[in-house]
């Protein structure tokens, strides 16, 4: 056996963990492995073995759940923690990058609050879905390794078969992490924490001036999100232990990808204020950044931190402009023209309800003549204007690009779950492999591409997993 984990967070921080080992499900079944990413993990052929049986949790696995806080709904909650996830430890791959194992659904631990420790199959196969979904369409994610589930019983809303998921990241540290250090006084250890991280996901920074280290933490932040905008996600639970330090889309709850485009619409049922709807996201992210540098103010003086975090609204517009300029296949141009074709786009999107995805292949198919433009005066003034923009030149190599012919939909997730409870995990095999962009059978690939029908929209999504 040569496959190290390493433990080099519980070794470094001892303050900020509790040993936990992974209680396997009964008669827990490896359902979904994901094997290229246990390659860019630098896991040897002849260890894949080893690393399967690790996502079971055989022989019993010694990993640490980890203590942080954060703001949940705006309100500060001291007494958050790893309550059902444990980090297994380190895998360093070949180019000597280091990637957290997390086992998310390993039972009890010392920070469950009273909750089981378990996972549903249904929110596990959700965000093992999302994230290699987007990671195809090259939104910054943490990644899916493993699922395992069983038809042993977990307690919600009704009983579920419960799940255990193996999440791949550079780092779990959260906002919250940084929180708890703050609300603790840990000066120290915020201090080695903020190296750590720096080390781990911005090696290139971790001499820098702390004024770039932060940045780096700033820039990334916004960039997710204007990736979250450009591809009309909704996140649904955007506390601050949600947000991964590293920029990375992280904790996929009740989170939504539009069909219909209806911005107001919030699917979290236990969001009543709409906190976390799609039109908030940039404004919590910034909120949620000032959070962040008011504990990181125990670290860094105010004139790192406040300049910074004001440059947050230029990287988001940025990215944003990059993003639907790919989208839209607009040329390089006036970039004030550019965003007032991107938000007429938006307004003519939510006005005519188009689909979300969809309505950009709309547009790359009249691009190329495939298809007829709508008949309708809005859209045909806005055509105009995005033709004589782009030198009657739309740049379609950029769109078929960047734009997913399969969408992330509610819908398809509630199919391949259902299916999956019943013990039968092609169907789900089949969306990920559509959505990731490998080969389908056509008759597949017209199926995942289908938008719901009025009977198959999903409008509220539980919080509970
Ligand atoms: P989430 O809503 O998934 O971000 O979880 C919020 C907090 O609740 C985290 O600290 C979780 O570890 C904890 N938690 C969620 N579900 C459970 C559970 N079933 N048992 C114990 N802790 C949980
Ligand atoms: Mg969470
Ligand atoms: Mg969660």
């Amino acid at each position: 056996m040569s496959l190290v984990l390493t433990q080099a967070y519980a070794t470094d921080f001892p303050s900020l963990v509790r040993a936990h080992t992974v209680e396997p499900l009964a008669g827990a079944r490896l359902s979904l492995f994901n094997q290229p990413l246990a390659h860019q993990l630098g896991v040897a052929e002849e260890d894949v073995g080893q690393l399967r049986e690790w996502c079971l949790g055989n022989p019993p696995v010694h990993g640490h759940a980890q203590k942080y806080v954060g703001h949940q709904f705006g309100v500060f909650n001291p007494d958050l923690g790893d309550g059902r996830g444990v980090l297994l430890g380190e895998l360093t791959d070949q180019q000597g990058q280091s990637w957290d194992l997390h086992l998310k659904g390993a039972g009890a631990t010392a920070f469950s609050r009273g909750g089981d420790g378990r996972a549903v199959l249904r929110s596990s196969l959700r965000e093992y879905i999302a994230s290699e979904a987007f990671q195809h369409w090259g939104i910054p994610t943490t990644r899916a390794l493993a699922l395992v589930s069983s038809q042993h019983g977990v307690q919600r809303e009704r009983l579920e078969p419960g799940a255990m998921l193996t999440r791949v990241a550079k780092t779990h540290v959260r906002f919250g992490h940084f929180e708890y250090c703050y609300s603790k006084r840990l000066v120290n250890e915020q201090q080695q924490l903020w190296q750590h991280v720096m080390q781990r996901c911005w090696p290139h920074l971790a001499d820098a001036e702390p004024i770039e280290q932060f940045r780096a933490v700033v820039k990334a932040t916004a960039e997710m999100i204007a990736d979250w905008q450009a591809f009309g996600f909704i996140h649904g639970v955007m506390n601050t232990d949600n947000m991964s330090i590293c920029g990375e889309t992280f904790d996929f709850g009740p989170y939504t990808v539009f069909d219909r485009f209806n911005p107001q619409q919030i699917f979290n049922h236990t969001d009543h204020r709409g906190r976390y709807g799609f039109l908030r996201q940039p404004s919590v992210g910034l909120w949620n950044l000032q959070r962040l540098s008011q504990a990181l103010s125990l670290i860094l003086p105010a004139d790192v931190l406040a300049p910074v975090v004001t440059e947050y609204e230029d990287y988001l517009q940025q990215r944003y402009l990059k993003r639907m300029s790919a989208r839209l296949g607009l040329i390089q141009g006036d970039e004030q023209t550019a965003f007032a074709l991107i938000g007429e786009w938006m307004g003519l999107m939510q006005r005519f309800e188009w689909d979300f995805q969809d309505s950009f292949i709309m547009l790359q198919d009249i691009n190329s003549g495939a298809r007829a433009m709508p008949d309708e005066p809005l859209f045909k003034a806005w055509f105009d204007r995005y033709l004589t923009y782009n030198q009657q030149q739309p740049q379609q190599a950029s769109m078929q690009q960047t734009n997913p012919r399969i969408s992330l939909r509610n819908h398809h997730l509630a199919e391949v779950i259902g299916h999956a409870e019943q013990g039968d995990w092609e169907p789900a095999r089949s969306y990920l492999a559509a959505l990731t962009g490998k080969a389908v059978s056509d008759e597949s690939f017209k199926h995942w591409q289908q938008p719901p029908n009025d009977n198959q929209q999903v409008t509220s999504l539980s919080c509970s997993s």
